[in-house]
């Protein structure tokens, strides 16, 4: 594909070899956003379980291997693995994902809420984890909104980085556990972000947000978190891309801790 873009810059002529390279990695190489409608369609046939899980475990690596290329590129961001353990330890890089709450509000009482054995991103019917943090608000009317302030509450970006998905169709009755959900890659973390059961989602793909930026309000939208048993919650998960291009879960528990709050 590349070898016929250069062949076509070359015969359009009078640039020389170094810069019609450059531009031929722009114009062939898939763009930021065409990565994110590769996420969204996956991500959708994962759902409906019309992909086999080794057939989108390949496709999933391919578009995370794709985008760290894309980051990579631009030399504002650098790649090495001391950089983001040490991001990972700060806790000023995150942000507490809800305006006005704090980690008093995590579920559990030392973010026992969090199991991560078990999970399988690819296979749908796999069942029984929960490789994350669940953040509730006070609703006790179930209408969404804060029962003090009478105001939705917003799901703020815990990093800064660029929307990959988003569900917005969700509706009462659906099967489907995420609802309303968003994805974000960041690419100094290498990892992706998950934040589900929102009722208004604020982002659209390939959007690139900035840590503490607001992205969602919190919502009940979700199979088993619409259910009245359920509190008003956000579900929020970590999936850190390994060499493989696969993703591993990874508890925010401590993240949360000593992130950033947002009044
Ligand atoms: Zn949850």
């Amino acid at each position: 594909m590349r070898i016929v873009g250069i062949v076509a810059a070359v015969l359009v002529g009078g640039v020389n070899v170094a810069s019609s390279q450059v531009v031929l990695i722009d114009s062939n190489e898939p763009t930021v956003y065409a990565y994110c409608q590769q996420f969204q369609t996956l991500y959708v046939q994962i759902r409906e379980q019309t992909i086999e899980p080794d057939s989108a475990r390949a496709v999933f690596s391919g578009i995370m291997k794709g985008l760290q290329e894309r980051f990579r590129n631009q030399e504002t961001t650098v790649y090495d693995s001391v950089r983001i353990d040490s991001l990972m330890r700060n806790g000023a890089y995150f942000n507490f994902p809800l305006r006005g709450y704090s980690p008093r509000s995590i579920g559990g009482t030392h973010g026992e809420g969090y199991r991560g054995r078990g999970f399988d991103l690819f296979d749908y019917k796999v069942r029984g984890s929960h490789p994350a943090q669940d953040i509730f608000i006070y609703d006790r009317n179930q209408d969404n909104l804060d029962d003090n302030t009478k105001a939705p509450v917003d799901v703020l970006a815990m990093t800064s980085g660029v929307v990959i998905g988003i569900e917005t169709g969700w509706l009462p009755g659906s099967e489907y556990r995420g609802g309303n959900w968003i994805w974000m890659y960041d690419p100094a973390l290498h990892g992706l972000f998950y934040y589900a059961h929102n009722n208004v989602v604020a982002v659209t793909p390939g959007q690139w947000v900035q840590a503490g930026e607001k992205i969602a309000e919190i919502g009940r939208s979700g199979y088993n978190a619409y259910k009245a048993r359920s509190g008003t919650h956000l579900h929020l998960m970590y999936l850190q891309i390994g060499p493989d291009g696969l993703p591993q879960p990874r508890n925010t528990y401590e993240w949360l801790l000593t992130a950033r709050l947002t009044k």
